[in-house]
C-alpha cells in the first residue's frame, strides 16, 4: 500500500525558455555574457533558471542571476561545515586550495570564476576558493575524515531513488524517481531548476543548489537521453587526494555522457572517492536502466531492459562492505537503510506493469515503515524522510529529532525525458511542513541552526520543461 496522498494541486508548467528575460531587463548597461540567459519567478519553491554559451558565460549568468541565493549558500555552509569538520573557514579554503582546485579542468575552473565575476557584478563579493569549497562541499568530509583518521564514516546527505522499466512500468519504458535528503539547513536551499546549454556536450535539466556547477543532489535530464540519480553510500570511509573532484566528474558524466558505458567510465576516471553514490541511470532511447556502486576500490556495473533498480543508501556489493564501509551492520533494526530498502522491493511487485509517474510520486511520499509494519509512520525508516520526527534520528549522520530528511523530490519517465522534462515537488512531498521555529523549541540541542535554519513548507509537483 502507498500512503494516500493529499490532495493533488494542478501541475503548474514553466517552460523555462520563455522565462522573462530578467537578466537583460536589469541592469543599466548589460554584460553581453549575459545574452540568453534568464531567471523565471519563483514557482511553487523553485527558482528556474537558464544559462547557456560558453564555460565562463554559463558561469556569469550563474553567479549573476543567484548572487543573493549563493551568499546565503555560502553562510550555511560556513556556518555547518566548520562545524563538522572542527576546522575553520580559512583551513577549508586552504584544503580547497590545495586539494580540489589544482584537479578541476580548464572547462570548469573557467565556469566557476565565471561565477565569481558575475557575482562580483551583482554587488556579492565571493572567490574562487569560496566557490571551490562550496562545490567540494558534500566531499571534503571524506578527505578531513581521513586525515582524522576518525572512525565515524562520512555521508553527508541520503536519498530514496527507483528506476523501472520493460515488464515493470506501464509503458515498458524508463520511469525514474529520486528524493533529496539534506539536513534542513543546507536542503532547503536546494531549490533550484537548472536548464544548462553548454557550446560543448548536452544540454542538461537538472535541479540544483545555487553556486553549484554539478547537480549535487543528484536528478538531472540530458538531452542525450539520459537520466541520472543517485544516493549515497552509508557508511563509507575513504578519499584519494589524488584523483579528480566528484563535483567535477558528476558534472562531465551529466553533460558529457552519451550511454550508460559512457557515463561509468566518466565517473571512473580519476575516481576519488569522495561523496561516494550507487549511481541510477536510465537511457530513455536504449531503453536500458544501470546501477553504478562506485566505491573507491570496489564498482559494480549492473544493467537490465526489463527490471528495476533501487535506491536507499544501502551498501550492496560484500567486498565493498567489507573494505570500504565501517560500522555498517546488515540489521534492520539499527539500519533504517535496509528498512527503506525492503519498503521499495514491496512497492515494485505491488506496482509490477503499472510502474508511472504518478506511481513515483506516491513512492517518494511513502510513510509506511516495513519493519514495525505500519502505514503513515514518516521517520528515518520511511521513503519520504522525517529525521526530525524520529526519537532514534539517524546515526551517526543525525542525533535524535535532527532537523533532517527529505527537501524535495524529482520523477520523469522516458516520454517526458525526450521533451527534457521532470516533475519536482519542494520540500517534503507528501505534505507535512517542516516549521524551523516551533521544532528549536522543542529540541534546542539544534540551536546552532537557529540563524540560518527556515521552515520548509510542502509544495506541490510541478512541471518543468527546456524545450
Ligand atoms: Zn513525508
Amino acid at each position: 500500500m502507498v500512503s494516500p496522498m493529499r490532495n493533488r494541486l494542478p501541475s503548474v508548467l514553466i517552460i523555462l525558455a520563455a522565462a522573462a528575460a530578467f537578466a537583460v531587463a536589469c541592469g543599466p548597461r548589460p554584460d553581453p555574457r549575459l545574452a540568453g540567459a534568464s531567471r523565471a519567478a519563483s514557482t511553487a519553491g523553485w527558482i528556474p533558471v537558464r544559462l547557456q554559451g560558453s564555460p565562463s558565460q554559463i558561469g556569469y549568468q550563474h553567479g549573476y542571476l543567484l548572487a543573493p541565493e549563493i551568499k546565503d549558500a555560502l553562510d550555511v555552509m560556513r556556518l555547518s561545515l566548520t562545524r563538522d569538520t572542527k576546522r575553520d573557514w580559512a583551513q577549508m579554503r586552504g584544503l580547497a586550495d590545495s586539494v580540489f582546485w589544482p584537479r578541476v579542468e580548464a572547462e570548469y575552473r573557467q565556469e566557476i570564476q565565471g561565477i565569481a565575476e558575475g557575482m562580483a557584478a551583482a554587488g556579492v563579493k565571493a572567490d574562487v576558493l569560496d566557490l571551490v569549497l562550496l562545490n567540494a562541499s558534500m566531499e571534503i568530509g571524506y578527505y578531513t575524515r581521513a586525515l582524522d583518521r576518525s572512525k565515524t564514516p562520512a555521508a553527508p546527505e541520503r536519498c530514496s531513488a527507483f528506476v523501472a522499466t520493460g515488464s515493470w512500468t506501464r509503458g515498458g519504458k524508463p520511469v525514474i524517481g529520486h528524493n533529496n535528503w539534506s539536513g534542513y539547513l543546507e536542503g532547503s536551499r536546494a531549490n533550484v531548476i537548472f536548464d544548462i546549454r553548454p557550446e560543448k556536450g548536452h544540454r542538461m535539466l537538472m535541479d540544483g543548489f545555487p553556486g553549484l556547477i554539478h547537480s549535487g543532489d543528484d536528478f538531472g535530464v540530458t538531452s542525450a537521453g539520459l537520466v541520472i540519480t543517485e544516493t549515497t553510500i552509508s557508511h563509507f570511509a575513504g578519499f584519494d587526494p589524488a584523483g579528480i573532484p566528484e563535483f567535477v566528474r558528476a558534472r562531465r558524466a551529466m553533460q558529457y555522457a552519451a550511454g550508460v558505458d559512457d557515463f561509468a567510465r566518466i565517473m571512473r576516471e580519476g575516481n576519488n572517492g569522495g561523496y561516494a553514490n550507487t549511481w541510477l541511470v536510465a537511457d530513455v532511447a536504449r531503453n536500458e536502466v544501470a546501477r553504478l556502486e562506485l566505491g573507491l576500490k570496489h564498482v559494480t556495473l549492473d544493467r537490465t531492459g526489463d527490471g528495476y533498480f533501487v535506491g536507499a543508501n544501502f551498501p550492496i556489493d560484500p567486498k565493498l562492505i567489507a573494505e570500504e564501509t565501517t560500522g555498517f551492520k546488515a540489521d534492520p533494526a539499527t539500519e533504517g537503510t535496509l528498512v527503506r530498502k525492503a519498503r521499495w522491493d514491496e512497492l515494485m511487485a505491488e506496482r509490477k506493469g503499472t510502474i508511472d509517474v504518478a506511481a513515483g510520486e506516491a513512492f517518494l511520499a511513502d510513510h509506511y515503515d516495513a519493519y514495525e509494519r505500519k502505514p503513515d509512520s514518516p521517520s528515518e525508516r520511511t521513503l519520504c524522510g522525517h529525521v526530525d520526527l524520529s526519537p532514534r534520528g539517524m546515526k551517526p549522520w543525525q542525533d535524535e529529532f535532527g532537523p533532517a530528511g527529505t527537501v524535495q523530490a524529482k520523477v520523469t519517465d522516458a516520454a517526458m525525458a525526450q521533451r527534457m522534462e521532470m516533475v519536482a515537488a519542494f520540500g517534503h512531498p507528501c505534505g507535512i511542513a517542516f516549521k524551523a521555529a516551533e521544532h528549536l523549541r522543542k529540541h534546542p540541542q539544534f540551536d546552532w541552526q537557529k540563524p540560518l535554519l527556515r521552515d520548509l513548507p510542502s509544495g506541490p509537483w510541478t512541471r518543468f520543461t527546456a524545450p
